[in-house]
């Protein structure tokens, strides 16, 4: 049977498919209207196949949330027939409600990016889709039923911030998100959740805590009235990754038996019961990006050129001038007018 479900994995997840956790086979990157997507594997299990995607490349942590091409990833699992895509993620915890190594599937999200593309309609009046549920359904209840039946600790609620990175919080923005009801701190959920919603995907995201977020204090973490030390810490979230392969074999089988309560298949229905788009979701970027040419990252998008590493040189450049003061900034500017 042709696989349908997809893991998309952080470093951690990739280290274990590298060290032969996973039987994978390579693919590599997907060619797509929006740029090429990172490497994806397909892998195989007793209870069939899933494919798996290297979020942060094949070297460590290569590529920071903020340059992933969000959209190229999603747009290339939907183009191999992917229908419920798994997003495995670290997190680390705002408050003491979770311990770490814990399980979370988290229900809802604030996003705090604010460097990445977040939809695949730009100028083009497409894409207004409720955010609720934010996570689908229908596989949130599989990761539970997975968990229950691998006997793992697992919280079933968490608001996730998705901060853009890759600096860490600093104490003050971790109040602020707490005063928010933020509880899971992370930096991959934005604008992934989104997108998939756009091409009509189930997306949920199983979410392990690997610390807590910064509180501006020394003091290591109580648990039962003892301190917890930083080995046992190191060793909880080294136990709950090597556990995401047996979670994914298990997950595998237990969605072919999960009954559908979701509407994500249906997310864009209002755009194409008003003749904006077709029924064929491929036929939504028909001229907005040429297939041909591998490697080439200028696409037609929305009338306009889209070229991917322009962009990235913009999201840069950018970085680099909230470091300046303003007087240098000016002067950049008052030079790039008259080049
Ligand atoms: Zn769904």
């Amino acid at each position: 049977m042709k696989a349908t479900s997809a893991c998309i994995g952080g470093t951690a997840a990739y280290d274990l498919l590298r060290e032969g956790a996973l039987l994978a086979e390579r693919l590599g990157p997907q060619n797509t209207p929006f740029g090429e997507s990172q490497p994806i594997y397909l892998c195989a299990s007793r209870f069939g196949e899933f494919y798996f995607l290297s979020r942060h490349g094949e070297s460590g942590f290569n590529l920071a949330p903020s340059f992933v091409n969000y959209r190229a990833n999603i747009y290339a699992l939907k183009d191999l027939g992917v229908r419920a895509i798994v997003s495995w993620s670290e997190t680390r915890a705002i408050c003491h409600n979770y311990t770490i190594g814990q399980y979370v599937i988290v229900d809802d999200l604030i996003d705090e990016t604010h460097l990445r593309p977040n939809t695949f309609f730009e100028n083009r009046g497409l894409g207004v889709v409720r955010q609720w549920p934010v996570f689908c359904p229908s596989l949130r209840k599989a990761f539970a039923t997975t968990l229950e039946e691998e006997g793992s600790k697992f919280a079933e609620h968490a608001i996730y911030v998705c901060i853009e990175g890759p600096r860490r919080e600093t104490p003050a923005e971790v109040r602020k998100y707490a005063a928010l009801g933020g509880e899971l701190l992370g930096t991959t959920l934005a604008p992934e959740v989104f997108l998939a919603k756009e091409l009509q995907m189930c997306y949920a995201s199983l979410c392990y805590v690997a610390g807590y977020a910064e509180t501006g204090s020394d003091f290591r973490p109580f648990e039962d009235g003892h301190v917890l030390d930083q080995k046992s810490q190191d060793q909880r979230t080294a136990a709950a990754v090597e556990r995401l392969p047996r979670l994914l074999e298990r997950l595998t089988e237990v969605l072919r038996r999960t009954p559908g309560v979701c509407h994500c298949e249906s997310s864009m229905q209002h755009h194409i019961a008003s003749g904006q788009i077709g029924w064929d979701w491929r036929t939504w970027f028909e001229g907005h990006g040429s297939l041909s040419g591998r490697g080439d990252s200028r696409r037609r998008e929305g009338g306009y050129e889209f070229d991917y590493e322009y962009f990235l040189d913009q999201q840069r450049r950018r970085y680099d001038h909230e470091r300046d003061d303003p007087d240098t900034l000016d002067q950049q500017a008052e030079d790039s007018t008259q080049s």
